[in-house]
């Protein structure tokens, strides 16, 4: 050590400046990656340096992609740090987080039809989960079981592959947790194929798809991709009409992750839950438009019967002296977001979602209605009925760039607006989407305008327009400079 770093080392061990973060050993440091450090660190330095590298991830304001919450109320926040040491699967460890988790299925069944006078807990059935992959899984193995035994009774060979695979009928844009289950499961998964701009189930075709190995139809309230929804009630109308001559009936499983907890609040939905009679059973995500942090989801079955919901699905838990239900699939996991889920519906109810979902839909609107300004984009989905915006190039857009370039170019502003193909058969169409959640407040929405403004006009500078294309490279430089 030379005089010089003596003197320093010295300076910096009297005023502490080592357990400070930036004067640190470990801020000098590659941040450990492959193997366990083999000494420990100060806590504040930890968790500097984590929070320090998380940080530069995307600011949650401007991902425009997700349908998940990123902003809660600060006394929600508090509450689920509070619960993050409860672990939601103890039902007698936690007794009042278990409860709290059946008012959250009884106040949920009930924005979706389930008749006001069904006696809490005693017709419908339902349960958290992880999200609503593990609710679809759920509610697909609930088909898959009730056909099994629906099957044997008919005396069918249930276990004939070549005669009786099972198979699932869904439109072709479809979550992937619905692929996940047919792979997992060993289910044939029938895609319904979309016609034309028509992002949705084909109801021309869809019963084409049934025969007597379907366990059931799955209908979406909210499809992903543009966020357009099946029209269930039409569905639900075919299989009454369908199951008046069929030997084996078949069930509607309605994946509502995103339109289940938007829906409800305001108008302009035909009715897609269980005021439709072949509707068996609904997932939702809580952490979508139930304005829960991610790692929250719900299911419910129509009734608490072993037709719709299979015995074998069903497991005993201890919970103040006798046994429930269990039906999910995950074991372990934090209250946190029960608490949470709970608080925001005794907090907001009825009016407080609706005046939040009302002013969702206003930014959606304005979001459209700005795009339409440009000329150049033709709206597929305008935000009129689940907040999603989405959009194509128009076929005479007078632009040489694509909706990819638009993405590179708004990321450069922070914003991430995802473009991607339509599902198959539309699949040579590119899409852009937005979805509004409750956190895009307007002030977010014409930041982001602006910004548009700006991408636009970029992008058109450097790639020059078609009206440019016969004019000489020299001077598609010059624009381009
Ligand atoms: C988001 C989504 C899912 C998956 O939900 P998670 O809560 O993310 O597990 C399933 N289906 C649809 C239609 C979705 O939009």
């Amino acid at each position: 050590m030379t005089k010089q770093d003596q003197e320093t080392q010295q300076i910096i061990s009297d005023v502490d400046l080592e357990k400070t973060f930036l004067g640190s050993v470990e801020s000098g440091q590659s941040l450990p990656t492959n193997v366990l450090p083999d000494k420990p660190m100060a806590p504040d330095v930890a968790a500097q340096l984590v929070e320090h590298y998380r940080l530069n991830e995307a600011k949650a304001n401007q991902n425009l992609a997700t349908f998940c919450t990123t902003q809660m109320e600060p006394q929600a926040d508090e509450l689920m740090k509070n619960a993050l040491n409860t672990n939601a699967i103890d039902k007698s460890e936690y007794p009042k987080t278990a409860a709290m988790e059946n008012y959250c299925v009884s106040m949920i069944a009930h924005l979706w039809g389930i008749p006001e006078e069904e006696k809490i807990y005693d017709d419908f059935i339902g349960t958290s989960t992880v999200g609503s992959s593990e609710g679809c899984m759920l509610g697909g193995l609930a088909l898959l079981h009730s056909w099994k035994h629906r099957a044997k009774d008919l005396g069918f060979d249930i276990d004939n592959l070549h005669t009786h695979k099972p198979n699932l009928v869904i439109m072709s844009g479809y979550q992937v947790v619905w692929e996940k289950f047919c792979t997992y499961w060993n289910v044939e998964m029938r895609q319904v194929p979309i016609n034309g701009d028509e992002v949705s189930l084909d109801m021309d075709r869809v019963m084409g798809y049934v025969d007597e190995n379907t366990i059931g139809i799955i209908g979406i309230e909210g499809i992903t991709y543009t966020g357009s929804v099946d029209n269930i009630q039409a569905l639900d109308q075919l299989v009454t009409e369908y199951n008046k001559a069929a030997v084996m009936p078949v069930h509607i499983h309605v994946d509502a992750a995103f339109g289940g907890l938007f829906a409800p609040f305001v108008d302009g939905f035909k009715p897609w839950d269980f005021r439709l009679k072949n509707v068996v059973s609904i997932n939702v995500s809580g952490h979508k438009y139930g304005m829960v942090y991610p790692g929250l989801g719900w299911i419910v079955w129509r009734h608490n019967t072993a037709d719709i919901l299979p015995k074998e699905m069903r497991f005993q838990v201890p919970y103040l002296g006798k046994t429930v239900d269990s039906i999910a699939i995950n074991f372990s996991h934090s209250g946190a977001h029960i608490s949470a889920q709970y608080y925001n519906f005794i907090r907001f109810g009825k009016a407080g979602y609706q005046t939040i979902m009302k002013n969702v839909r206003k930014v959606s609107m304005k979001l459209t209605e700005a795009l339409k300004e440009y000329g150049i984009f033709e709206i597929l989905v305008d935000g009129s009925e689940l907040p999603i915006n989405c959009w194509k190039l128009a076929d005479n857009a007078n632009v040489k760039w694509t909706l990819y370039d638009l993405e590179s170019e708004l990321a450069k502003y922070g914003w991430q607006v995802p473009a991607y193909p339509l599902p198959k058969n539309r699949d040579d169409v590119t899409i852009s989407r937005i979805v509004v959640r409750p956190s895009m407040t307007m002030t977010i929405a014409d930041d982001f305008l602006d910004d548009l403004k700006l991408a636009v006009d970029g992008l058109n500078h450097s790639f020059g327009s078609v009206d440019e294309s016969n004019i000489s490279v020299d001077n598609k430089t010059t624009v381009h400079n």
